[in-house]
This record gives C-alpha cells, sequence and structure tokens, in this order.
C-alpha cells in the first residue's frame, strides 16, 4: 500500500515500553508500535506498515514530552539500533522491564506466581560489555552533516554497528559507551590507520573491499582480545595494520587476524591466526558463597560467555541460591554454553551435567573444568531435544535440580516434556525472553509451582531482561 494511504494518528499518549524497544500507543482497538518514544509522550503518528491487529508508526510530530524523559547521553542515540531505551531513565527501565515480566506471565503464561522480586539493577550503566563487533563498509550512513557536503567531500567509508534492518548500512562510530577504554581508542585508531592508507572497505552487495570486521572483547581482569577480519590474504598490508596495533596498544593480550574469503561474515569456522599473546583471555568470577574459590574461565576468539560480566556472577549467583543446594544433589545444567553455571555450581553439590549442542562450547566447557581443578562436571554434546531422555537418565541419574538457561525461542517441547517424565525437585529456569519463559512454565505448572521470580538487568538502555524462575514439584 503506498505510504500516504496508511493512517495518520494525531493527540496519540504513549502508554508503554514494549517489546523489541519500541514503545505502545493503542488507537481504538489498533495496538501501534513507535520507536523512540517514550510512555506519557503525546504525538502524531504516521503509520508505515499495517497489520491486522497492529501497526508500526513513526512519531512525526511531538505534542507533550513526558515527565519520563531524560536526554540522551550518545550523539548516536536515534540512528544507532543499541540502546533505544536511552531516553528514559535507568529507573523507569528497570520498572518496564519487571512489568514486562508481570505482563508476559499474567497474559501468555496464565498461572499464579508470588511477587516479582524487585529487579537486580546491573552494577554498571555504561562500559558494562566485554564484547563489541564492528564492520567495515564503503557505504556508511550518511547524517544531515554529511548530506550537507559536497559530494568529493563526503566521506563514504564507515566502521560501526549496522543500521537496524540495513543489512549493508553501517553507522561510523565515533564513540561507543558499551565497552570500557580502550575499545573506542583501537576502533578509532585502526579506522584512522587504514582510511590513510586509503584501503577499501568492504561491500557487503558486491563483496569486493579489503576490510570486513573488527571485534574487541575484554575481561574484567583486564585482559584484551582484538580479532581483524580482512576479505582476502594481502600479507604486506596485513603486517602493516597488526604491526602498528601491536605497538599501538600493549594491553592487548590476544591479537588475532582472520581471512575471511566467503560472502557471509561468519568466523566461527575460519582459521584464527595468532599474532601476538595467547589464543585466549580469562576471566575470573567469584564463587557463589563468601571464602569459596574464584573461578577462571578461558574464552577463546569464537566462545560464547555472557556479554556483562559483572552482572553474570549476580545472575548465576541467584540461580546458585534459588536452588538451595545441600552438597549431595544431582544437578543437571541444560543449553550450558561453555559450562560457566555448571562449573560455578559443581563445587557445591555431588555431580554436575551439563548438554550443549555447540561442540567447540563443550570442548570449552572441559578446559574450564580442568583449569578450576573441578572434576565432578561431565559435558555432552548434542540438541536437547533429541538427547535428553530416558537412557540419558538412566546413564547419568535422576537429577534432583535442573538448571535450564535456553535460547530466546526458549524450551523445545520435548525438553519440556522430558522434564516433566524426570521430575526433578526443583527447576531453576533462568531466561533471556519471558514471553518464552512464560509459554514454557505454562506446561509444566500442572507439576510445580513457581515459588520464586527474581529478573536481572544485564543490559542497561535496551529493552532486554533476564528472569531467573524457581519451579518447585507439587507434593
Ligand atoms: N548457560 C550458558 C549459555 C546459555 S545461552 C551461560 O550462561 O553462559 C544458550 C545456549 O543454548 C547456547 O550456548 C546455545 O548454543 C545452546 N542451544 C541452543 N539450542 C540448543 C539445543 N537445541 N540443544 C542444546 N543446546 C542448545
Amino acid at each position: 500500500m503506498p505510504r500516504r494511504q496508511l493512517p495518520f494518528f494525531e493527540n496519540v499518549t504513549i502508554l508503554d515500553a514494549g517489546a523489541e524497544g519500541k514503545a505502545v500507543a493503542r488507537v481504538n482497538d489498533l495496538v501501534v508500535f513507535v520507536p523512540f518514544c517514550v510512555p506519557g509522550d503525546v504525538v502524531d503518528i504516521q503509520v508505515i506498515s499495517k497489520r491486522k491487529s497492529y501497526c508500526e508508526g513513526k512519531a512525526v510530530k511531538f505534542h507533550h514530552y513526558s515527565e519520563l524523559r531524560v536526554e540522551p547521553f550518545c550523539e548516536h542515540f536515534g540512528t544507532c539500533g543499541g540502546c533505544r531505551w536511552q531516553n528514559l531513565s535507568y529507573e523507569q527501565q528497570l520498572k518496564y522491564k519487571q512489568k514486562q515480566i508481570d505482563d508476559h506471565f499474567t497474559r501468555i503464561g496464565k498461572f499464579s506466581f508470588p511477587a516479582i522480586l524487585p529487579i537486580l539493577a546491573s552494577p554498571l550503566e555504561t562500559g558494562y560489555r566485554n564484547k563489541l563487533e564492528y564492520t567495515f563498509s564503503d557505504r556508511r550512513w550518511l547524517n544531515a552533516d554529511d548530506m550537507a557536503l559536497p559530494d568529493d567531500q563526503r566521506q563514504s567509508n564507515g566502521l560501526g554497528f549496522h543500521i537496524p534492518t540495513l543489512f549493508d548500512r553501517v553507522l561510523d562510530i565515533k564513540h561507543c559507551y558499551h565497552q570500557p577504554e580502550p575499545s573506542n581508542a583501537i576502533r578509532l585508531a585502526v579506522r584512522d590507520f587504514t582510511l590513510q592508507k586509503g584501503w577499501s572497505f568492504y561491500n557487503p552487495r558486491s563483496h569486493e573491499g579489503f576490510m570486513r570486521n573488527l571485534l574487541i572483547r575484554n575481561t574484567l581482569t583486564d585482559d584484551w582480545m582484538v580479532i581483524v577480519v580482512f576479505a582476502y590474504d594481502a600479507k604486506e598490508e596485513i603486517t602493516q595494520l597488526m604491526t602498528f596495533i601491536a605497538e599501538s596498544f600493549l594491553q592487548i593480550t590476544s591479537l588475532i587476524y582472520v581471512v575471511n574469503t566467503k560472502q557471509n561474515d561468519v568466523i566461527t569456522d575460519q582459521e584464527m591466526l595468532i599474532w601476538k599473546g595467547e589464543p585466549f583471555i580469562t576471566e575470573s568470577m567469584d564463587a557463589p558463597v563468601e571464602g569459596g574459590k574464584k573461578l577462571q574461565f578461558r574464552i577463546g576468539p569464537v566462545s560464547f560467555y555472557q556479554t556483562n560480566p559483572l552482572q553474570a556472577y549476580y545472575l548465576y549467583k541467584t540461580a546458585f541460591e534459588l536452588a538451595d543446594f545441600k552438597g549431595d544433589e544431582l544437578v543437571y545444567d541444560l543449553y550450558c554454553g561453555t559450562g560457566t553455571i555448571t562449573n560455578f555450581v559443581a563445587p557445591y553439590v555431588k555431580k554436575a551435567v551439563g548438554v550443549e549442542y555447540v561442540p567447540s562450547a563443550i570442548d570449552d566447557a572441559h578446559t574450564n573444568s580442568e583449569l578450576n581443578l573441578i572434576d565432578n562436571t561431565v559435558f555432552f554434546a548434542g540438541d536437547l531435544a533429541k538427547v535428553l531422555n530416558v537412557e540419558f537418565v538412566q546413564q547419568n541419574g535422576r537429577p534432583d535440580v535442573i538448571i535450564t538457561d535456553p535460547p530466546r525461542s526458549g524450551m523445545h517441547e520435548n525438553v519440556v516434556k522430558q522434564i516433566l517424565q524426570i521430575e526433578p525437585q526443583k527447576v531453576v529456569y533462568v531466561s533471556c525472553n519471558t514471553a518464552t519463559q512464560a509459554r514454557d512454565i505454562a506446561l509444566m505448572i500442572e507439576k510445580y509451582e513457581v515459588t520464586a521470580v527474581q529478573p536481572v538487568d544485564m543490559f542497561p538502555h535496551t529493552h532486554h531482561v533476564e528472569n531467573v524462575v524457581l519451579l518447585t514439584r507439587r507434593k
């Protein structure tokens, strides 16, 4: 439908901070999603796409700015997809995250649950991430200042984040508040060096250009990993850039490059070429109990590790405390990734069994047990929907506690069915998507009662929320 025929709504009050970071309004029976608005704003909305029961719109005029608004601190707010809630105070963000859980459990789950415990705020509101992935592009997003320049003075190369929904457009980032320094300094130095050399930036449509991606990872122990991805093996240029990075940033403990000649950006299947330092960084995490032994986790270039490492500790501690171990339990850790939770709880139980379908993550999980001298863990690589069956339970024993931490899609129905067959005394369900968590718990509610709900905020300024639920077997 041509845009001019789509509805235009005047004087609409924004009601809620809703799904995917878009604010929610209601016009008659129609739900309207509007990005970059805040509950309490009064706006005119141009609808840009319409479905049966909802539509997506754009606020084209503000009649009233909500009292809940704060000034976004990042110059890229509004264009970058990263922190869409920066115009809402952190306190309000937490309130709306908590409300989202209440809504999902009531509306989707339709089960009874105790009062949701106050959400745990992130210890850091900026600089909380340990990983950023940047893309080089020869077609960067042009802002109003760029557009004002004559064609021949306009820089079209950029290094930054993809613009939401535009896979071939990259926002050239001047400063990102997500990761501590020298993250920005590294990115800007690499950007300036390659621009000065006149090297080409990648074009994802024609698949031409030399510079592809830049990944920066760090740990709380101040290890730094930098990975530069090139499109082809130009030895001379690669040597120049890698030498420059190594000499400019002595704090880098793992400097790696990749030559990715494929059309897609995935590097998990590519060879990691170590330029300097170790092929990994090492994170440290406190024990869940006072006086317990600190843990170390080895993180390789493609290993998963929770991206807010300070808050990850409180997330795991919440799961640990809700499980309330006595010491003789058999525990299953489903969707265990690199076995972080498995190893976190193992010293306080009889045995911990981790299952995960990425084989390299299971290798990391083994390494992490060895590194921490933990000998009561076992790990299996496989799809949980198939692996978790009667034979598996016969071989490994019937667990007293199951910890489950599935991806956003939630647990496969077979996994839920198996848990109901196994009937552990407790299930600790860690989720990054409370809509699927509500759906899964609804299937378990005849056998299990929701006895605690503890949200944890891992991602300030975004709509994402992590939630830990304790399910206790009914008598
Ligand atoms: N608990 C871990 C990671 C959880 S992320 C931590 O805190 O670090 C969810 C994990 O589930 C990912 O590692 C993903 O690879 C894995 N996964 C997704 N689908 C799966 C499936 N069907 N079977 C097994 N593992 C799966």
